[in-house]
Protein backbone atom coordinates (compact mmCIF):
# COMPACT_ATOMS: atom_id res chain seq x y z
CA UNK A 1 0.00 0.00 0.00
CA UNK A 2 1.12 3.58 -0.47
CA UNK A 3 0.66 4.84 2.66
CA UNK A 4 1.48 8.23 1.58
CA UNK A 5 -0.21 8.39 -1.51
CA UNK A 6 -3.45 7.48 0.07
CA UNK A 7 -3.20 9.69 2.89
CA UNK A 8 -2.66 12.63 0.45
CA UNK A 9 -5.71 11.84 -1.53
CA UNK A 10 -7.81 12.08 1.75
CA UNK A 11 -6.19 15.43 2.55
CA UNK A 12 -7.57 16.71 -0.47
CA UNK A 13 -11.21 15.49 -0.24
CA UNK A 14 -10.53 16.71 3.06
CA UNK A 15 -8.46 19.68 4.00
CA UNK A 16 -10.07 20.88 6.73
CA UNK A 17 -10.69 17.95 8.71
CA UNK A 18 -6.85 17.55 10.49
CA UNK A 19 -8.20 15.09 13.08
CA UNK A 20 -10.09 13.01 10.98
CA UNK A 21 -6.77 12.54 8.71
CA UNK A 22 -4.36 12.23 12.15
CA UNK A 23 -6.23 9.34 13.27
CA UNK A 24 -6.68 7.37 9.72
CA UNK A 25 -2.82 8.07 9.86
CA UNK A 26 -2.25 6.39 12.43
CA UNK A 27 -4.22 3.49 11.58
CA UNK A 28 -2.91 3.13 8.17
CA UNK A 29 0.42 3.47 8.63
CA UNK A 30 0.22 0.31 11.50
CA UNK A 31 -1.99 -1.85 8.80
CA UNK A 32 0.48 -1.05 5.72
CA UNK A 33 2.44 -4.28 6.46
CA UNK A 34 -0.84 -6.74 6.56
CA UNK A 35 -2.50 -4.97 4.33
CA UNK A 36 -0.69 -5.54 1.24
CA UNK A 37 0.09 -9.20 2.78
CA UNK A 38 -3.53 -10.00 0.99
CA UNK A 39 -4.29 -8.48 -1.96
CA UNK A 40 -7.82 -9.29 -1.72
CA UNK A 41 -7.96 -6.36 0.30
CA UNK A 42 -6.88 -3.92 -2.16
CA UNK A 43 -9.14 -5.86 -4.80
CA UNK A 44 -12.36 -4.67 -2.86
CA UNK A 45 -10.95 -1.42 -2.34
CA UNK A 46 -11.42 -2.15 1.81
CA UNK A 47 -9.27 0.53 2.88
CA UNK A 48 -11.10 3.69 1.55
CA UNK A 49 -14.51 2.08 2.28
CA UNK A 50 -13.52 1.80 5.95
CA UNK A 51 -12.12 5.02 6.41
CA UNK A 52 -14.83 6.99 4.50
CA UNK A 53 -17.81 6.57 6.67
CA UNK A 54 -20.91 4.97 5.56
CA UNK A 55 -23.26 8.52 6.00
CA UNK A 56 -23.31 11.23 8.17
CA UNK A 57 -26.35 12.86 9.10
CA UNK A 58 -25.70 17.37 9.77
CA UNK A 59 -28.72 18.85 11.21
CA UNK A 60 -29.45 22.35 12.64
CA UNK A 61 -30.93 22.18 16.56
CA UNK A 62 -32.79 24.96 17.41
CA UNK A 63 -33.88 25.82 21.10
CA UNK A 64 -34.82 28.15 23.41
CA UNK A 65 -32.77 29.69 26.59
CA UNK A 66 -34.28 30.61 29.96
CA UNK A 67 -34.03 34.18 28.64
CA UNK A 68 -36.54 33.21 25.27
CA UNK A 69 -34.27 33.85 22.95
CA UNK A 70 -33.92 31.76 20.16
CA UNK A 71 -30.23 29.77 19.85
CA UNK A 72 -28.66 27.41 17.40
CA UNK A 73 -26.03 25.06 17.35
CA UNK A 74 -25.58 22.62 14.77
CA UNK A 75 -25.97 18.56 15.10
CA UNK A 76 -24.52 15.67 13.40
CA UNK A 77 -23.82 11.69 13.77
CA UNK A 78 -22.22 9.98 11.65
CA UNK A 79 -22.70 6.15 10.69
CA UNK A 80 -19.06 4.87 10.02
CA UNK A 81 -19.50 1.22 9.62
CA UNK A 82 -22.36 -1.42 10.27
CA UNK A 83 -20.22 -4.56 9.17
CA UNK A 84 -20.09 -6.15 12.38
CA UNK A 85 -22.90 -4.90 14.20
CA UNK A 86 -24.99 -1.76 14.56
CA UNK A 87 -24.04 1.39 14.30
CA UNK A 88 -22.58 2.25 18.04
CA UNK A 89 -20.53 5.47 19.72
CA UNK A 90 -21.29 8.33 22.09
CA UNK A 91 -22.40 11.57 21.46
CA UNK A 92 -20.69 14.35 22.32
CA UNK A 93 -21.77 18.05 23.59
CA UNK A 94 -18.56 20.35 23.70
CA UNK A 95 -18.33 23.74 22.13
CA UNK A 96 -15.21 22.40 20.30
CA UNK A 97 -17.22 19.89 18.42
CA UNK A 98 -17.09 19.84 14.77
CA UNK A 99 -17.43 17.44 11.54
CA UNK A 100 -13.46 16.47 11.76
CA UNK A 101 -13.56 15.86 15.22
CA UNK A 102 -16.50 13.15 15.08
CA UNK A 103 -15.53 11.96 12.17
CA UNK A 104 -12.04 10.93 14.06
CA UNK A 105 -14.14 9.57 16.50
CA UNK A 106 -16.43 6.98 14.35
CA UNK A 107 -13.41 6.13 12.54
CA UNK A 108 -12.01 5.02 16.20
CA UNK A 109 -14.86 4.10 17.71
CA UNK A 110 -15.14 1.68 14.34
CA UNK A 111 -11.54 0.07 15.40
CA UNK A 112 -12.32 -0.60 19.12
CA UNK A 113 -15.74 -1.76 18.96
CA UNK A 114 -14.03 -4.35 16.76
CA UNK A 115 -11.69 -4.91 19.88
CA UNK A 116 -14.29 -5.38 22.45
CA UNK A 117 -14.83 -9.45 20.83
CA UNK A 118 -18.90 -7.53 20.99
CA UNK A 119 -21.49 -7.28 18.15
CA UNK A 120 -21.26 -3.16 17.77
CA UNK A 121 -20.27 -1.54 14.77
CA UNK A 122 -18.98 2.23 14.96
CA UNK A 123 -20.94 6.09 14.99
CA UNK A 124 -20.22 8.85 16.99
CA UNK A 125 -22.41 12.29 17.53
CA UNK A 126 -22.50 15.42 19.00
CA UNK A 127 -23.68 18.90 18.94
CA UNK A 128 -21.37 22.11 19.46
CA UNK A 129 -23.62 22.94 22.13
CA UNK A 130 -22.12 23.10 25.94
CA UNK A 131 -23.59 22.04 28.54
CA UNK A 132 -21.79 24.16 31.04
CA UNK A 133 -23.35 27.57 32.63
CA UNK A 134 -26.83 26.18 31.31
CA UNK A 135 -29.49 25.56 33.56
CA UNK A 136 -31.51 22.17 33.79
CA UNK A 137 -34.30 22.99 31.75
CA UNK A 138 -32.18 24.50 28.59
CA UNK A 139 -30.11 20.93 28.81
CA UNK A 140 -33.33 19.32 28.56
CA UNK A 141 -34.94 21.71 25.51
CA UNK A 142 -31.42 21.44 23.60
CA UNK A 143 -31.72 17.51 24.13
CA UNK A 144 -35.16 17.09 22.84
CA UNK A 145 -34.49 19.72 19.49
CA UNK A 146 -31.16 17.29 19.23
CA UNK A 147 -33.39 14.25 19.20
CA UNK A 148 -36.49 15.61 17.20
CA UNK A 149 -34.09 15.28 13.98
CA UNK A 150 -32.08 12.41 15.39
CA UNK A 151 -34.47 9.76 16.75
CA UNK A 152 -35.31 8.39 13.04
CA UNK A 153 -31.82 7.66 12.45
CA UNK A 154 -31.44 5.36 15.47
CA UNK A 155 -32.51 2.49 16.92
CA UNK A 156 -32.07 -0.36 18.94
CA UNK A 157 -30.78 -2.74 16.01
CA UNK A 158 -29.71 0.38 13.54
CA UNK A 159 -27.82 2.53 16.01
CA UNK A 160 -27.10 2.85 19.86
CA UNK A 161 -26.31 6.31 20.85
CA UNK A 162 -24.33 6.93 24.15
CA UNK A 163 -22.66 9.52 26.38
CA UNK A 164 -18.98 11.46 25.75
CA UNK A 165 -17.35 14.55 26.92
CA UNK A 166 -20.51 16.63 27.94
CA UNK A 167 -23.17 13.83 27.59
CA UNK A 168 -24.08 12.14 30.98
CA UNK A 169 -26.54 10.55 32.75
CA UNK A 170 -28.66 13.82 32.74
CA UNK A 171 -28.35 13.87 29.04
CA UNK A 172 -28.64 10.75 28.19
CA UNK A 173 -32.03 10.74 30.17
CA UNK A 174 -33.67 13.37 28.65
CA UNK A 175 -32.61 12.35 24.88
CA UNK A 176 -34.27 8.82 26.25
CA UNK A 177 -37.34 10.40 27.27
CA UNK A 178 -37.87 12.04 24.09
CA UNK A 179 -36.71 9.36 21.70
CA UNK A 180 -39.34 7.34 23.81
CA UNK A 181 -41.77 9.87 23.16
CA UNK A 182 -41.39 10.35 19.43
CA UNK A 183 -41.22 6.35 18.75
CA UNK A 184 -43.44 5.74 21.32
CA UNK A 185 -40.92 2.21 21.84
CA UNK A 186 -38.97 1.57 25.26
CA UNK A 187 -36.09 -0.26 23.38
CA UNK A 188 -32.82 -0.18 24.51
CA UNK A 189 -31.55 2.35 22.10
CA UNK A 190 -29.49 4.49 24.45
CA UNK A 191 -26.73 2.95 26.41
CA UNK A 192 -25.55 4.80 29.63
CA UNK A 193 -29.50 5.08 31.08
CA UNK A 194 -30.37 5.55 34.48
CA UNK A 195 -30.38 2.06 36.26
CA UNK A 196 -34.33 2.54 36.82
CA UNK A 197 -35.03 2.55 33.53
CA UNK A 198 -32.47 0.17 31.30
CA UNK A 199 -29.30 0.96 32.21
CA UNK A 200 -26.68 -1.55 33.86
CA UNK A 201 -25.06 -1.53 36.82
CA UNK A 202 -21.35 -0.68 36.50
CA UNK A 203 -21.91 1.75 33.50
CA UNK A 204 -20.54 4.80 34.87
CA UNK A 205 -17.61 3.21 36.12
CA UNK A 206 -16.40 1.04 32.91
CA UNK A 207 -14.21 3.18 31.09
CA UNK A 208 -12.20 4.12 34.07
CA UNK A 209 -11.94 1.08 35.29
CA UNK A 210 -11.40 -0.82 32.03
CA UNK A 211 -8.58 1.11 31.73
CA UNK A 212 -7.05 0.53 34.75
CA UNK A 213 -7.92 -3.36 34.06
CA UNK A 214 -5.90 -2.77 30.83
CA UNK A 215 -2.63 -0.69 32.82
CA UNK A 216 -2.88 -4.19 35.25
CA UNK A 217 -2.13 -6.36 31.82
CA UNK A 218 0.29 -4.42 30.73
CA UNK A 219 2.11 -3.90 33.88
CA UNK A 220 2.12 -7.55 34.54
CA UNK A 221 3.87 -8.26 31.15
CA UNK A 222 7.00 -6.58 33.16
CA UNK A 223 6.07 -8.07 36.07
CA UNK A 224 5.70 -4.32 37.56
CA UNK A 225 2.50 -4.07 40.92
CA UNK A 226 0.63 -1.28 40.60
CA UNK A 227 0.42 -0.34 44.58
CA UNK A 228 2.55 2.96 45.66
CA UNK A 229 2.42 3.84 41.45
CA UNK A 230 2.20 7.52 41.32
CA UNK A 231 -0.02 8.12 38.32
CA UNK A 232 -0.98 11.65 36.77
CA UNK A 233 -4.14 11.84 35.42
CA UNK A 234 -5.77 14.79 33.12
CA UNK A 235 -9.52 15.39 33.29
CA UNK A 236 -12.10 15.48 36.09
CA UNK A 237 -15.13 14.24 34.22
CA UNK A 238 -16.41 10.58 34.03
CA UNK A 239 -13.65 8.67 32.37
CA UNK A 240 -10.74 10.63 35.36
CA UNK A 241 -13.17 10.36 38.49
CA UNK A 242 -13.80 6.40 37.66
CA UNK A 243 -9.91 5.89 36.95
CA UNK A 244 -9.12 7.33 40.21
CA UNK A 245 -11.19 5.59 42.41
CA UNK A 246 -10.10 2.04 41.02
CA UNK A 247 -6.03 3.30 41.25
CA UNK A 248 -7.01 4.62 44.68
CA UNK A 249 -8.50 1.51 46.08
CA UNK A 250 -5.70 -0.62 44.53
CA UNK A 251 -3.16 1.44 46.76
CA UNK A 252 -1.94 3.73 43.66
CA UNK A 253 -1.32 7.47 44.32
CA UNK A 254 -3.40 9.65 42.18
CA UNK A 255 -1.54 12.83 41.61
CA UNK A 256 -3.13 15.67 39.36
CA UNK A 257 -6.80 16.06 37.62
CA UNK A 258 -7.32 18.64 35.28
CA UNK A 259 -10.57 20.58 33.11
CA UNK A 260 -10.46 22.89 30.54
CA UNK A 261 -9.44 25.93 33.05
CA UNK A 262 -6.55 24.21 34.69
CA UNK A 263 -5.15 21.40 36.46
CA UNK A 264 -4.54 20.33 39.97
CA UNK A 265 -1.13 18.85 41.94
CA UNK A 266 -1.46 16.48 44.96
CA UNK A 267 2.40 15.62 45.49
CA UNK A 268 1.53 12.98 48.07
CA UNK A 269 -1.64 11.84 46.44
CA UNK A 270 -4.96 12.22 47.01
CA UNK A 271 -6.38 10.34 49.73
CA UNK A 272 -9.80 8.03 49.52
CA UNK A 273 -11.94 10.79 51.76
CA UNK A 274 -10.22 13.63 49.98
CA UNK A 275 -11.52 12.24 46.31
CA UNK A 276 -14.87 11.28 47.76
CA UNK A 277 -14.64 15.22 48.45
CA UNK A 278 -13.88 15.74 45.15
CA UNK A 279 -16.37 13.12 43.51
CA UNK A 280 -18.90 14.76 45.30
CA UNK A 281 -17.96 18.32 43.64
CA UNK A 282 -17.52 17.06 40.36
CA UNK A 283 -20.57 14.95 39.92
CA UNK A 284 -23.61 16.43 42.22
CA UNK A 285 -22.28 20.22 41.99
CA UNK A 286 -20.59 20.13 38.81
CA UNK A 287 -17.46 22.30 40.57
CA UNK A 288 -14.41 22.72 39.12
CA UNK A 289 -10.82 21.62 40.07
CA UNK A 290 -9.92 24.91 41.18
CA UNK A 291 -12.59 25.19 44.08
CA UNK A 292 -11.25 21.82 45.55
CA UNK A 293 -7.75 23.37 45.33
CA UNK A 294 -9.19 26.76 47.18
CA UNK A 295 -10.25 24.59 50.00
CA UNK A 296 -7.04 22.53 50.07
CA UNK A 297 -4.29 24.29 50.05
CA UNK A 298 -2.13 22.74 52.30
CA UNK A 299 -2.61 19.17 49.86
CA UNK A 300 -2.53 20.53 46.57
CA UNK A 301 -2.15 23.45 44.41
CA UNK A 302 -3.60 25.07 41.41
CA UNK A 303 -2.08 25.69 37.93
CA UNK A 304 -4.58 27.81 35.55
CA UNK A 305 -4.26 26.58 31.92
CA UNK A 306 -2.20 24.38 32.31
CA UNK A 307 -2.20 20.50 31.52
CA UNK A 308 -0.22 18.16 34.25
CA UNK A 309 2.33 16.35 32.16
CA UNK A 310 5.41 18.93 33.23
CA UNK A 311 3.76 20.06 36.51
CA UNK A 312 4.41 16.50 38.80
CA UNK A 313 6.80 13.87 38.48
CA UNK A 314 4.62 10.20 38.23
CA UNK A 315 4.90 6.55 36.82
CA UNK A 316 2.53 6.53 34.89
CA UNK A 317 0.36 8.50 32.80
CA UNK A 318 -3.46 8.59 32.03
CA UNK A 319 -4.67 11.02 29.77
CA UNK A 320 -8.72 11.53 30.52
CA UNK A 321 -9.94 14.54 29.15
CA UNK A 322 -9.53 14.94 25.33
CA UNK A 323 -7.64 14.71 21.64
CA UNK A 324 -4.63 16.17 21.73
CA UNK A 325 -3.87 16.83 25.11
CA UNK A 326 -0.01 15.45 25.52
CA UNK A 327 2.38 16.32 22.91
CA UNK A 328 5.63 15.41 21.91
CA UNK A 329 7.61 18.03 24.46
CA UNK A 330 5.51 17.16 27.36
CA UNK A 331 6.04 13.04 26.80
CA UNK A 332 9.59 13.79 26.49
CA UNK A 333 9.17 15.28 30.04
CA UNK A 334 7.34 12.46 31.40
CA UNK A 335 9.53 10.15 30.21
CA UNK A 336 12.41 12.11 31.46
CA UNK A 337 11.05 11.89 35.17
CA UNK A 338 10.53 8.10 35.13
CA UNK A 339 6.98 7.40 33.65
CA UNK A 340 6.63 3.43 32.23
CA UNK A 341 3.85 3.66 31.23
CA UNK A 342 1.08 5.56 29.58
CA UNK A 343 -2.54 4.29 29.20
CA UNK A 344 -5.08 6.27 27.33
CA UNK A 345 -8.81 6.79 29.08
CA UNK A 346 -9.69 9.30 26.11
CA UNK A 347 -9.43 9.17 22.74
CA UNK A 348 -6.01 10.24 20.70
CA UNK A 349 -5.00 12.22 23.88
CA UNK A 350 -1.27 11.92 23.06
CA UNK A 351 -0.18 13.82 19.90
CA UNK A 352 1.49 11.41 16.90
CA UNK A 353 4.72 13.44 18.05
CA UNK A 354 4.47 11.93 21.89
CA UNK A 355 3.42 8.78 20.86
CA UNK A 356 6.80 8.37 19.06
CA UNK A 357 8.61 9.46 21.94
CA UNK A 358 6.90 7.15 24.40
CA UNK A 359 7.47 3.91 21.86
CA UNK A 360 11.47 4.94 21.01
CA UNK A 361 11.58 4.96 24.89
CA UNK A 362 10.22 1.51 25.05
CA UNK A 363 7.53 2.30 27.59
CA UNK A 364 4.68 0.61 28.12
CA UNK A 365 1.68 2.58 25.79
CA UNK A 366 -1.91 1.83 25.18
CA UNK A 367 -3.86 3.81 22.57
CA UNK A 368 -7.09 4.61 23.74
CA UNK A 369 -9.07 2.76 21.19
CA UNK A 370 -7.82 -0.59 23.68
CA UNK A 371 -7.29 0.80 26.50
CA UNK A 372 -10.99 2.62 27.58
CA UNK A 373 -12.85 0.03 25.04
CA UNK A 374 -14.35 -0.72 28.63
CA UNK A 375 -16.90 1.82 28.09
CA UNK A 376 -18.33 0.72 24.96
CA UNK A 377 -18.07 -2.90 25.81
CA UNK A 378 -20.30 -2.35 29.09
CA UNK A 379 -22.74 -0.33 26.88
CA UNK A 380 -22.33 -3.47 24.51
CA UNK A 381 -23.57 -5.58 27.81
CA UNK A 382 -26.53 -3.34 28.53
CA UNK A 383 -27.58 -3.91 24.77
CA UNK A 384 -27.87 -7.11 25.93
CA UNK A 385 -29.75 -7.02 29.14
CA UNK A 386 -32.49 -4.68 27.85
CA UNK A 387 -33.31 -7.26 24.67
CA UNK A 388 -33.29 -10.03 27.17
CA UNK A 389 -35.07 -7.90 29.87
CA UNK A 390 -32.86 -8.70 32.00
CA UNK A 391 -30.46 -6.99 34.75
CA UNK A 392 -27.22 -8.50 35.81
CA UNK A 393 -25.49 -7.74 39.11
CA UNK A 394 -22.33 -5.25 39.44
CA UNK A 395 -20.47 -8.74 40.33
CA UNK A 396 -21.78 -10.05 36.80
CA UNK A 397 -20.85 -7.31 34.82
CA UNK A 398 -17.76 -6.22 36.56
CA UNK A 399 -16.19 -9.72 35.56
CA UNK A 400 -17.00 -9.75 32.36
CA UNK A 401 -15.39 -6.80 32.07
CA UNK A 402 -12.66 -7.92 33.22
CA UNK A 403 -12.28 -10.87 31.17
CA UNK A 404 -12.94 -8.31 27.64
CA UNK A 405 -10.20 -5.68 29.14
CA UNK A 406 -7.94 -9.01 29.24
CA UNK A 407 -9.28 -10.58 25.67
CA UNK A 408 -8.16 -6.48 24.22
CA UNK A 409 -4.66 -7.09 25.60
CA UNK A 410 -4.46 -10.22 24.63
CA UNK A 411 -4.85 -9.23 21.00
CA UNK A 412 -2.16 -6.50 20.96
CA UNK A 413 0.26 -8.97 22.18
CA UNK A 414 -0.84 -11.22 19.51
CA UNK A 415 -0.43 -8.81 16.69
CA UNK A 416 1.87 -6.21 18.10
CA UNK A 417 4.71 -8.27 19.56
CA UNK A 418 8.00 -6.88 17.86
CA UNK A 419 11.40 -9.72 17.18
CA UNK A 420 13.07 -7.80 19.94
CA UNK A 421 9.74 -8.69 22.53
CA UNK A 422 8.18 -5.02 22.66
CA UNK A 423 4.95 -4.88 22.28
CA UNK A 424 3.54 -2.08 20.06
CA UNK A 425 0.08 -1.98 21.53
CA UNK A 426 -0.65 1.01 18.33
CA UNK A 427 -0.47 -2.10 15.87
CA UNK A 428 -1.68 -4.71 17.48
CA UNK A 429 -4.61 -3.07 18.43
CA UNK A 430 -5.16 -1.38 15.15
CA UNK A 431 -3.96 -5.09 13.17
CA UNK A 432 -6.79 -6.98 15.38
CA UNK A 433 -9.49 -4.72 14.57
CA UNK A 434 -9.03 -4.28 11.33
CA UNK A 435 -9.07 -8.16 10.37
CA UNK A 436 -12.01 -8.65 11.79
CA UNK A 437 -13.83 -5.29 10.21
CA UNK A 438 -11.82 -6.72 6.68
CA UNK A 439 -13.37 -9.86 6.82
CA UNK A 440 -17.16 -8.84 7.59
CA UNK A 441 -16.93 -6.63 4.95
CA UNK A 442 -15.10 -9.01 2.19
CA UNK A 443 -18.04 -11.01 3.26
CA UNK A 444 -20.89 -8.93 2.69
CA UNK A 445 -19.61 -7.97 -0.27
CA UNK A 446 -19.75 -3.95 -2.03
CA UNK A 447 -22.58 -2.49 0.10
P1 LIG B 1 -16.68 14.33 30.71
O1 LIG B 1 -17.46 15.39 30.01
O2 LIG B 1 -17.31 13.60 31.82
O3 LIG B 1 -15.30 14.92 31.21
C1 LIG B 1 -14.39 15.50 30.34
C2 LIG B 1 -13.26 16.10 31.15
O4 LIG B 1 -12.25 16.54 30.25
C3 LIG B 1 -13.69 17.30 31.95
O5 LIG B 1 -12.89 17.42 33.08
C4 LIG B 1 -13.42 18.44 30.96
O6 LIG B 1 -13.24 19.70 31.58
C5 LIG B 1 -12.14 17.97 30.32
N1 LIG B 1 -12.06 18.53 28.97
C6 LIG B 1 -12.96 18.42 27.97
N2 LIG B 1 -12.55 19.09 26.88
C7 LIG B 1 -11.36 19.63 27.22
C8 LIG B 1 -10.44 20.44 26.51
N3 LIG B 1 -10.66 20.81 25.25
N4 LIG B 1 -9.30 20.80 27.17
C9 LIG B 1 -9.07 20.43 28.46
N5 LIG B 1 -9.92 19.67 29.16
C10 LIG B 1 -11.05 19.27 28.55
O7 LIG B 1 -16.22 13.32 29.53
P2 LIG B 1 -15.67 11.83 29.68
O8 LIG B 1 -14.92 11.69 30.94
O9 LIG B 1 -16.80 10.94 29.39
O10 LIG B 1 -14.69 11.75 28.43
C11 LIG B 1 -13.29 12.05 28.52
C12 LIG B 1 -12.57 11.42 27.37
O11 LIG B 1 -12.76 9.99 27.40
C13 LIG B 1 -13.02 11.85 25.97
O12 LIG B 1 -11.92 11.84 25.09
C14 LIG B 1 -13.98 10.75 25.57
O13 LIG B 1 -14.13 10.64 24.17
C15 LIG B 1 -13.27 9.54 26.15
N6 LIG B 1 -14.10 8.36 26.36
C16 LIG B 1 -15.20 8.41 27.17
C17 LIG B 1 -15.95 7.28 27.38
C18 LIG B 1 -17.09 7.25 28.33
O14 LIG B 1 -17.62 6.15 28.59
N7 LIG B 1 -17.53 8.37 28.89
C19 LIG B 1 -15.63 6.02 26.69
C20 LIG B 1 -14.40 6.05 25.94
C21 LIG B 1 -13.69 7.20 25.77
P3 LIG B 1 -14.41 20.80 31.52
O15 LIG B 1 -15.39 20.36 32.56
O16 LIG B 1 -13.72 22.07 31.84
O17 LIG B 1 -14.98 20.76 30.13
Amino acid sequence: MNVKGFIEDLKGRFPHEPEYLQAVEEVVTSIAEVYDSCPTFERYNLLERLCIPDRIYTFRVSWVDDQGKVRNNMGYRIQHNNAIGPYKGGIRFHSSVNLSILKFLAFEQTFKNSLTTLAMGGAKGGSDFSPRGKSDMEVMRFCQAFITELYRHIGPDTDVPAGDIGVGAREVGYMYGWYKKMTREFTGTFTGKGLDFGGSLMRPEATGYGNVYFLLNMLATRGIDIAGKRVAISGSGNVALYTAQKLISLGAKVVSFSDSDGSIIIPEGISAEQFDELFDLKTLYRGRVSEFAAKHPDICTYHAHQRPWTLVGCDIAMPSATQNELNGEEAKVLVANGCIAVSEGANMPSTPEAIKVFQDARILYAPGKAANAGGVSVSGLEMAQNSQRLNWTAEEVDNKLKAIMADIHKQCVEHGTQPDGYINYVKGANTAAFLKVARAMMMQGIV
